[in-house]
């Protein structure tokens, strides 16, 4: 079957995901699985936004309204920008798609770091881009040699701030070098989908830059906002950017639920706090044990660990699974002896914390 397929889909290894507590149940016969690989949220669902849903739901006999109206004008209001600086996504996932769709040519180039989120060079691919990466230095984005890269037809580069899967983050001067001279040519797309997770005073406050440069900011409610399941995202630009995106996407691709859940959660600050607080004082713990246990891990400004274990990783992350623990290898980004921990609630980084001990 491989003649009927374009040569370039045979050469890409797909995006493997974080293993459903369902299927880990089913496949090991536990009855007792928690899943702290995906980076989601550990508190569950807003309950403002149960509500909103539930609303919802007996008018989804009808589409969805297309153009977001009021999820774009609360986003635009909470952010300080207007709604045509928004392009709302099925996923920050989609929006990636969106982008590159959108701004790269077929004989472009796509420029990112080593290490970083595995979508920008599985989607990029996918459409026949080449993609072009560049080692990290201690964990970070090399923003120098980042942009020693940069070539003529290179168009798109792609920023995970805080990056995933190491937790480390761009700082405000490190980018303000970095968009110095940018060619004018270039699109710099800055994926914050762990910035309600900040707790540091020199983050770049990337809305202050969509006026002048031609950058995207990307945000999702899969993560802090516990929406990962409905699908949500967004992306903050110039509107002139904005409205070539909205040429390309789908009409419906942001769902009825997932609008009225969206315009909920933004509301609910409460939950909000909550969250940051079990990330913040999960994190605390999680360094304090691993220390005791001899591991080094990379300070993180996000929601997960990235953990150096020592010893093969997908080995350990099968010996947790037995346990009922899901966390994500390392195999697919490179780094062989290392995990991911996503921080959960205290019951669970404490059960991290003890059958990582059996594991090992
Ligand atoms: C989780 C994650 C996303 C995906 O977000 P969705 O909105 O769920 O598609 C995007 N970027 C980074 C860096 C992520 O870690």
């Amino acid at each position: 079957m491989s003649t009927l397929v374009r040569k370039h889909i045979l050469k890409i290894d797909p995006y493997e995901a974080g293993k459903p507590i369902e299927e880990v149940k089913r496949q090991l016969g536990l009855k007792e699985v928690i899943k702290l690989a995906s980076n989601e949220n550990s508190l569950g669902v807003s309950p403002k936004a149960i509500a909103a849903m539930k609303k919802a739901l007996p008018q989804v006999n009808r589409y969805p309204d297309s153009s977001g109206f009021y999820l774009k004008r609360k986003l635009a209001k909470s952010l300080g920008v207007a709604p045509a600086n928004i392009v709302l996504g099925n996923g920050s996932d989609e929006l990636i798609d969106i982008i590159i769709k959108t701004f790269v040519e077929e004989d472009e180039h796509i420029l990112t770091a080593d290490h970083t989120f595995l979508e920008y060079k599985i989607i990029g691919s996918v459409k026949g881009r080449t993609v072009t990466t560049v080692p990290l230095k201690y964990f970070k984005y090399d923003l120098v040699s980042l942009k020693k890269k940069i070539e003529r037809n290179t168009k798109l580069i792609f920023i995970a701030n805080p990056n995933n899967p190491t937790g480390t983050y761009v700082t405000k001067y490190e980018l303000e070098d970095f968009l110095k001279d940018l060619p004018q040519g270039v699109i710099l797309v800055l994926d914050e989908a762990y910035d309600a997770f900040i707790d540091v005073d020199d983050f770049p406050n990337s809305l202050s830059l969509i006026r002048n440069k031609n950058v995207i900011i990307l945000k999702t409610f899969s993560k802090a906002y516990g929406l990962a399941g409905i699908r949500l995202g967004y992306a903050v630009t110039k509107p002139e950017l904005a409205a070539y995106m909205e040429i390309s996407r789908q009409p419906f691709n942001v769902n009825l639920l997932a609008q009225a859940a969206g315009m909920a959660a933004i509301e609910d600050k409460a939950f909000l706090q909550k969250t940051r607080r079990m990330v913040l004082e999960g994190k605390k713990y999680l360094y304090d044990n691993l220390k005791r246990l001899g591991l080094a891990y990379v300070p993180s400004a996000a929601n997960f660990i990235l953990i150096d274990v020592g010893k093969d990783g997908v080995e350990l992350f099968r010996e947790m699974l037995k346990f009922g623990v899901i966390i994500r290898n390392m195999r697919q980004y490179g780094l062989k002896n290392y995990i991911r921990v996503t921080i959960g609630t205290k019951r669970e980084n404490e059960r991290f914390i003890k059958v990582l001990k059996k594991a090992l």
